[in-house]
């Protein structure tokens, strides 16, 4: 496998966006490589990174689990491929989660960043809306940032564990290591600066020479 295949997991939310905004990224770059639907276990096997949508958290835990993923995303997130999740992806890749009205949930989750994450946690009155965020790493210029039934991280559990952006008082995106989790969604903007902080992970990984390796 020598070109670049970024995976994005397809049991339910916003997968044809992140394909296309992952491809169009692919473009602007100058790089061969393809967005790929991840439906299967298998599928995993096949990619240099992996990008974890928006949607509704419960239903694609929940049908992770009973496709055998979890445990296989988990193993993968061990050996150093690059996870981006969005939104719900945020949700499902925190250790810790808790519904702002429901309390603790008990929900299927991949716990692989170092964080709590509160789901819904801007409230009803504020259910979707889009503000300029800063995010240093990615430019100087403001990001724009779509939040719908948005999620917010509640606290940080290990220091591996860097804010990215905050609003207001909360913090909407952080990376731990190959890790990245956002509040909010990229993939409904023509921005494609965060994807292409992400591919640049993958580049810089050595899990895409792993890959290349084996399949070459
Ligand atoms: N509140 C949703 C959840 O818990 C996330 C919303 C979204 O992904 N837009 O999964």
């Amino acid at each position: 496998m020598r070109t670049l295949r970024i995976g994005v997991l397809a049991l339910q939310g916003d997968v044809s966006e992140h394909i296309d905004i992952t491809n169009a990224t692919l473009r602007e770059m100058g790089l061969e490589g393809e967005a790929v639907i991840v439906k299967e276990k298998d599928r995993l096997d096949e990619i240099h990174g992996l990008i974890i949508p928006g949607g509704e958290s419960t239903t694609i835990g929940r049908m992770a689990e009973r496709y055998e993923m979890i445990s296989k995303i988990k193993n993968a997130a061990f050996a150093g491929m690059p996870i981006f999740g969005t939104c719900s992806g945020l949700i499902l890749m925190a250790k810790k989660v808790r519904d702002a009205k429901i309390g603790e949930m008990n929900q299927p989750t991949l716990g692989l960043l170092d964080v709590e994450v509160i789901r819904n946690a801007f409230g009803r009155q504020r259910e979707s809306f889009e503000i300029s965020l800063k995010i240093p790493k990615i430019g100087k210029n403001p990001f724009p940032g779509v939040f719908i039934r948005a999620p917010a991280i509640a606290s940080i559990l290990s220091k591996d564990v860097e804010v990215l952006a905050s609003y207001e008082d909360k913090i909407v995106a952080v990376q731990q290591n190959n890790l990245i989790g956002i509040a909010f969604h990229p993939e409904l903007t023509d921005d494609t600066r965060l994807h292409e902080f992400f591919i640049g992970m993958i580049l810089k990984s050595p899990f895409k020479d792993r890959i290349s390796k084996a399949n070459s």
